[in-house]
Parts: C-alpha cells; sequence; structure tokens
C-alpha cells in the first residue's frame, strides 16, 4: 500500500522533511509518495530573494548566515552538492567607532572551549573588566543546564551574573540581537546558552561562518528542487493550503487549497511558519479551549514576532576589501560585500552592492526609510575613511516584521513537538520545539524531525530507514568535562 505524504510550505523545513521522506527506504521501495505545496511560485521561504526591478539583479530579501555548528542544514546542503554554495571563513572582523577593527579567530592550538578565551581578548572594544565578566558569565553558563534558564530572560540572569551594563552593550546585545533576533529583555537565557554553549564553545569550528555565495532563492529553489524532483518527490507551488480536514470515513486528511482544488494523504507535514500553523492548530501550539480575552492575549504573546531589516545600499565604489563586518556601537549591526560570485557577474552600471542589517526593534525603527540610509551610509564612511565618501545611486530598506518569533521564556513551554497526538500529523518550520532559535538550522531539524515523525507512524525503524536524528556538534574532550 503507497501512502501518501504532503508536506505543506517549501521553506527550509519543508524542504528538509521532503529531502529526508526522499532518502528513506519506503521512499525507494514506492510505498511512500511525497508532494510538496507551496503557495509561493518558489520554494526557500523566508530565505529567499527578489529581482530589483531596475538592475534584473536577484538579491537576497535579507544576507543570510550560517554557523558552522548549524551541522543540520550543513549537511543537508551537503548531501545535496550545494555546500559550495557557500562560503566559509574561519574569522569575523568586529567595529566599533572609538576603537577601529578587530579580528576574531578562535585558537587552532587550544581545545574547545578554551579556543574562544584567546580570541575574546583581540576585541579591541572590550576592556579588561568587560572580558573578566564574560569569562565568568561564559563558565557558570557552562555549568548550567538549558533546562533551568527557560523562565529566565537574558537580561535577568546577565545581570545576576555581573554582568555591566558596558559589558552588555559591547558584548551580549551585539552577539544575541543578531543571533535571537531579539533583545536580552525580552528573549529566554537558555535561548542564548543554545547559541553561546551547544553552539559555539563545545567543538571547533563552531563558531566558523558560512555566507551564501549565490542567492538564496537559486540555493533553496531550483538547485534543492532539482534533485529531489529526479528522485521523484513532486512540488506544486503558487497555490495557497486555505485548511485541512481530518475525514474520518477514509481515515485520510482533505486538504483545500484556494484554486479550489483539493488533495487527500495519509499524512501531512505542516512546515509552514507559526503564525499560520497557530492558526490551523491552535490547540497543539499550548492554547487551550475557552480562554477568556486576557488570557488569550496571553497565549498570542509568546509568539511575537521580531523584525529584521536589509538594507540594500548601491554605492559608486566598493568600501573595503572585507567580506563582512560586525558593527557595535552603531545603529547598522552587520555589514556584507556583495558575495563573489555575484559581484563576477553584475554590472558595475548600478553601482557596487552592499547589506548591512538590523535585527530586531531599534533606534531608527520609526525613522523615514532616507534617514535610515543616510544614518548606515554615515556609519559606513566613518569605518571605512580611505575610501572616500561614497555616493548612493539606489538604495532599498527592506523590513520583515514577522522575519523570526521571539524566543521569550514562555515561548519555549508552547513550542509544540513534530510528533502531534492527531493521526497522520506532523509539524515541521524553525518554531517547532528543536531547541534552536529562529535559525535555518531550526528549520533543517525540524523537517527532519516530521519525516522521522512520519516513518516512525508507518511502523519502520528510523534507523534502519537512513533518516539522522540530528546530532549537533560532536564535543571536544575538555568541553565535554566542563560543559553540563
Ligand atoms: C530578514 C531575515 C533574516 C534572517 N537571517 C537569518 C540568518 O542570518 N541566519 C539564519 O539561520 N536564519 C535567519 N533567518 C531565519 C530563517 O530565514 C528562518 O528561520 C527559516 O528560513 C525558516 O524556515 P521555515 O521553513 O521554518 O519557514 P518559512 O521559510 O517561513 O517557510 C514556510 C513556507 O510556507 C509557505 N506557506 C505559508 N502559508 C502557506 C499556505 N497557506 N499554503 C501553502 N504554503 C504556505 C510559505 O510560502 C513558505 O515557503 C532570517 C529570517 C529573516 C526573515
Amino acid at each position: 500500500m503507497t501512502k501518501h505524504v504532503v508536506v505543506i510550505g517549501g521553506g527550509i523545513a519543508g524542504l528538509s522533511a521532503a529531502e529526508a521522506l526522499s532518502r528513506t527506504q519506503a521512499f525507494g521501495r514506492g510505498e511512500l509518495q511525497v508532494e510538496l505545496l507551496d503557495s509561493r511560485h518558489q520554494t526557500g521561504g523566508r530565505a529567499g530573494s527578489f529581482v530589483e526591478p531596475t538592475t534584473g539583479q536577484t538579491v537576497d530579501y535579507c544576507q543570510h548566515v550560517a554557523m558552522g555548528c548549524c551541522t543540520t542544514l550543513l549537511d543537508l546542503l551537503q548531501r545535496l552538492e550545494l555546500l559550495s554554495q557557500f562560503q566559509r571563513y574561519e574569522e569575523l572582523t568586529f567595529y566599533h567607532p572609538q576603537h577601529g577593527f578587530s579580528r576574531f579567530r578562535p585558537s587552532p592550538w587550544l581545545p574547545p572551549p578554551l579556543h574562544l578565551a584567546s580570541s575574546l581578548s583581540s576585541l579591541k572594544h572590550l576592556t579588561g573588566s568587560n572580558r573578566r565578566q564574560i569569562r565568568s558569565a561564559l563558565w557558570r553558563l557552562m555549568r548550567i543546564q538549558e533546562s533551568d534558564l527557560i523562565d529566565v530572560t537574558a537580561l535577568e540572569w546577565l545581570q545576576a551574573n555581573g554582568q555591566s551594563e558596558d559589558t552588555r552593550t559591547k558584548f551580549w546585545d551585539v552577539i544575541l540581537v543578531s543571533a535571537l533576533g531579539d533583545v536580552p529583555q525580552r528573549v529566554s537565557m537558555a535561548a542564548a546558552r543554545k547559541v553561546m554553549i551547544d553552539g559555539f564553545a563545545g567543538a571547533r569550528n563552531a563558531s566558523d561562518v558560512w555566507v551564501p555565495k549565490r542567492p538564496l532563492s537559486e540555493i533553496f529553489g531550483e538547485s534543492f528542487r532539482e534533485p529531489l524532483s529526479r528522485r521523484g518527490v513532486r512540488f506544486e507551488l503558487g497555490d495557497a493550503v486555505r485548511g485541512m480536514r481530518w475525514d474520518e470515513g477514509s481515515e485520510r486528511w482533505i486538504i483545500e487549497r484556494s484554486s479550489g482544488e483539493s488533495r487527500t494523504a495519509d499524512h501531512v507535514v505542516v512546515a509552514t511558519p507559526w503564525h499560520v500553523s497557530r492558526r490551523w492548530f491552535p490547540d497543539l501550539w499550548g492554547k487551550q479551549a475557552g480562554l477568556t480575552p486576557s488570557e488569550k492575549e496571553d497565549w498570542e504573546l509568546p509568539f511575537a514576532s521580531s523584525p529584521i531589516t536589509g538594507i540594500h545600499l548601491w554605492l559608486d565604489r566598493s568600501l573595503t576589501p572585507l567580506p563582512h563586518v560586525v558593527m557595535v556601537g552603531t545603529l547598522a549591526q552587520w555589514f556584507f560585500q556583495e558575495p563573489i560570485e555575484q559581484a563576477e557577474q553584475s554590472s558595475r552600471a548600478e553601482g557596487v552592492y552592499h547589506q548591512v542589517v538590523i535585527s530586531g526593534r531599534h533606534a531608527g525603527s520609526d525613522w523615514p526609510k532616507e534617514k535610515l540610509v543616510a544614518e548606515v551610509v554615515r556609519e559606513l564612511s566613518q569605518a571605512f575613511p580611505e575610501s572616500g565618501t561614497p555616493q548612493i545611486r539606489k538604495s532599498r530598506v527592506v523590513t520583515d516584521p514577522h522575519a523570526v518569533f521571539c524566543v521569550s521564556p514562555t515561548t519555549q513551554g508552547c513550542r509544540p513537538e513534530s510528533k502531534t497526538s492527531r493521526p497522520g500529523l506532523h509539524l515541521a518550520g524553525d518554531a517547532v520545539a528543536t531547541g534552536w532559535p529562529a535559525t535555518m538550522e531550526g528549520a533543517a531539524i525540524s523537517g527532519q524531525m516530521a519525516a522521522k515523525s512520519v516513518v516512525e507512524s508507518l511502523g519502520q525503524q528510523v534507523e534502519n530507514e537512513g533518516i539522522e536524528v540530528p546530532v549537533g556538534l560532536k564535543r571536544g574532550w575538555l568541553a565535554r568535562r566542563l560543559i553540563r
């Protein structure tokens, strides 16, 4: 009997689920059929691009970066021979208006987690006192388990653990806002620990930065779909799912689409963003029936969205040979040059492309776009004075108000598992309970977990079916002893 699996949503989570299912022996034997539906004509979801109308250039809505600790995503890309579309960097450059540039490069000689200690010393904008506070906090974080930090905001924990305002502004805010998409007042310290300790401290290369060399819409679009289509996965794009219901008689899901067309499926993987999935299955997202209006408000709150802004700049000159810079003490948070391969192909007539990323709400959130652009260009001119004052040929500000969900202390308890109590229903998406904040890694893990849930409900052994349950980077010997 062939079982029909429909994956709803072709972001990284849905693509990851389809990829995992298409690797199973059941799929190979023809016992599984996999079809992926998306409302858009393109896959990749939030990891996507737009075509700049005046130049025809394909530009990512917002620059995405992955870290070396994003092992599930990197393995997924590797399996599809797409990892070469990313450039790996072993060091980061930090800039501070008063202290200039510093290089952050973990020691290649010291065992993790000590490999990070020397790189902290190289950050010129940190004082001796800042560094001592950070080392002490990292040590304490290593000795605490994530589960003990769920109910605490990052700000509460940092204040209680001796981190001065100066240390918080110059170090913690910089890392946490860009990794978690929101300020320490709102995010859970458990999510912060996930990034700092499970992510960076446990293993060598965990803090490597992987930057796409090609537009995201190419990597997670045609290039991703093509090998899956060859295996037999079907893609039906450009028609939104309106809703779905379980039919007791046939014991199948009936999925209705905007075009009026419908599909039936034995298993559904819902891989839409949290604000869509929660509307369809509120009870799976921690909502109890019969909430009062204020309780309902509380239910809405945990999954508040955090915005991310990408400021696209076409300047009359290249500002620096540096590929990317983390900016501290400025409105701009990350600065990126045009990816190497795109620069080689694009025409210079419209100017040299640069991008500035600002995560979360910020001082310029309510400013007119022109003011925001003028301010970040002023900051860049100050950072790179040797290039002279750049002229702006063109600019575009793209803010996604629902870029990521806020990983607040209460969110963690509301994040559902992939396996649900409903027959044949499985959840994927970056907001599923992976422990990760809203990232490509969280999305990739959730897809593999949803595929595992499908395979298990078919009565198959996951190990025999070739689905890898994500394990993360293997910790070094010292990290295994020091990190709880
Ligand atoms: C501006 C920005 C910057 C970011 N930067 C980074 C970064 O640097 N590093 C990082 O790791 N992560 C980053 N992220 C987060 C990352 O993009 C997401 O966590 C990840 O892509 C989420 O994937 P997903 O598959 O869970 O969801 P999505 O990408 O949202 O995919 C959901 C899919 O469902 C489809 N869909 C929705 N409704 C329906 C419907 N009714 N019917 C059919 N289909 C539907 C959508 O079209 C979409 O394709 C960033 C996100 C944004 C927005």
